[in-house]
């Protein structure tokens, strides 16, 4: 499968003066830092230039997400980075810092739907670090085309078959998906 697991952390930081929850997501396009209200302060990461890329398969079977090393210093930077957009960022106390490792394509879509040579496995991965938002719709999807034969909407674009022609080397497709990764809001 043409995925990349590529780390994704994010902070939460303690109550802020001023931070309430009504008030908008915010996305600093060029440095594709963002941050949201969360629990009285804010939460908020960052899409780095050089993501950190994992082969799961070196991580071994007792591998868990708890175990993935964290680096705080990449927040660090992209908040040096925003300081004249977000200041508060350099200051506010942090109460949680996590991460996990979601998937990247190369073209940063999904992956759905049969896998051929093996009747009855359904792909739904590289959610490229979008998963929760769109997983309803996913879900509803292929429950339809694996108990009708066909989903409800064409779903054909999202076919691994689209990377048939693409035998990418495995560098080939780590530098895609971490293009994808820092241009998650787009090419800035
Ligand atoms: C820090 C962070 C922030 C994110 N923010 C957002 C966001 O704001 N909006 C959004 O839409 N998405 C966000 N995502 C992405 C989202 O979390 C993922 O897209 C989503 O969790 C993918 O769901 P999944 O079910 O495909 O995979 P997962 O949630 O990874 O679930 C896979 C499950 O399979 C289990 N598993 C793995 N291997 C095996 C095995 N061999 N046998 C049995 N079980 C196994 C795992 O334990 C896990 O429970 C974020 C991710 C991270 C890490």
């Amino acid at each position: 499968m043409p995925l990349v697991p590529t780390r994704q952390q994010l902070i939460v930081t303690e109550p802020l003066d001023g931070a309430r929850a009504d008030q908008p997501m915010i996305r600093i396009m060029d440095a594709a830092v963002y941050t949201r209200p969360c629990q009285g302060g804010l939460l908020w990461g960052v899409y780095e230039e050089t993501p950190r890329l994992f082969d799961m398969e070196s991580l071994g079977a007792s591998f868990d997400i708890k175990d993935m090393p964290l680096d705080i210093d990449v927040l660090r930077s992209a908040a040096l980075e925003v300081k004249d957009q977000l200041p508060i960022l350099q200051t506010a106390k942090v109460r949680e810092f996590r991460g996990g490792i979601p998937t990247m394509t190369a073209d940063g879509h999904h992956i759905l739907g049969p896998a051929s040579g093996a009747a009855g496995f359904y792909f739904a991965s590289g959610c490229n670090v979008a998963g929760l938002s769109i997983s309803p719709t996913i879900g509803e999807a292929l429950a339809t085309w694996i108990i009708d034969g066909k989903p409800a909407v064409d779903l054909s674009p999202m076919s691994v078959m689209r990377f048939k022609d693409q035998p990418w080397s495995e560098p080939q497709l780590q530098r895609e998906a971490a293009w994808q990764y820092r241009h998650f809001y787009g090419a800035v």
